[in-house]
């Protein structure tokens, strides 16, 4: 069965935000969406999405819950960035829930799965009276990934590549809660190096260099994920390489 997601980046147009160490709140919150949008379509079978947005407009906050009604969708996930003086990572159920209720439950792995990767302080499983909570038919949950006017966690917020691994973290979280299965790796395949010399990684990052492969070489390929808005394949190694066609070809 299709998982229906609906996506919500905070903010947006007219709505700048939380704003603080020269970053707006909304184009963060767009950056992470995207990033959760393309890892999912990417890597995972059988999921549907929908952004309230996808550039710098501003629905409403009744917009934003009547079209994720009007839809059907299965989960609510509300992306923001805090502000007003503290550091570290958030996320909020309606005030009304329980823990134990099937929303504090979804929220939980979600948590579990973003603090492991954000490098963020973690301030705790929270609940409130938000709109884009109240107003949902659907479980709902809102991440606020940490504060814009805090030094250390702005400077995060600075990397293309933190970005991604907290994308990630919310993937990891929906995953686990809705038992969302990845495309099959059954298609493995092999890619031969096209450029005289070519770094590969340890890890997903684009920071995480860790040697250097040369022309011809050729490798086996498990996985393609979407790194920071970019293509890198997974190799049967453990690292990861390029998946840039100028660099590296299928053979
Ligand atoms: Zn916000």
């Amino acid at each position: 069965m299709t998982f229906k997601l609906f996506l919500d980046p905070g903010h947006g147009g007219s709505d700048p935000g939380a704003e603080g160490n020269g970053l707006k709140e909304k184009n963060i919150t767009l950056e992470i969406s995207k990033n959760i949008h393309d890892i999912l379509v990417d890597e995972y079978s059988d999921v549907s999405i929908k952004m309230s947005r996808t550039g710098d407009t501003y629905p409403t906050l009744n917009q934003r819950t009547d079209e994720a009604n009007a839809w059907g969708a299965d989960f609510f996930l509300s992306i923001h960035i805090n502000s007003g003086g503290g550091e570290g990572y958030e996320d909020y159920i309606y005030i009304d829930l329980s823990n134990r209720s099937e929303t504090g439950q979804i929220r939980d792995d979600i948590h579990t799965a973003v603090i492991k990767v954000n490098d963020l302080n973690d301030r705790g499983e929270k609940k409130g009276d938000l709109d884009v909570l109240r107003d949902t038919t659907m479980p709902a949950v809102l991440t606020e990934n940490g504060f814009i006017d805090n030094a250390n966690d702005a400077a995060k917020m600075k990397d293309p590549s933190w970005i991604t691994e907290v994308a990630r973290g919310h993937v990891n979280g929906l995953e686990k809660a809705f038992g969302l299965k990845r495309k099959s790796t059954a298609g493995t395949f092999l890619i031969r190096v096209k450029a005289d010399s070519l770094w590969y990684y340890n890890k997903p990052d684009w920071n995480a260099k860790a040697g250097v492969v040369h022309k011809d070489e050729v490798f086996t390929v498990v996985d393609t994920l979407t790194v920071s808005g970019s293509k890198m394949y997974k190799l049967k190694s453990g690292n990861y390489i390029t998946a840039n066609p100028d660099y590296v070809e299928k053979v």
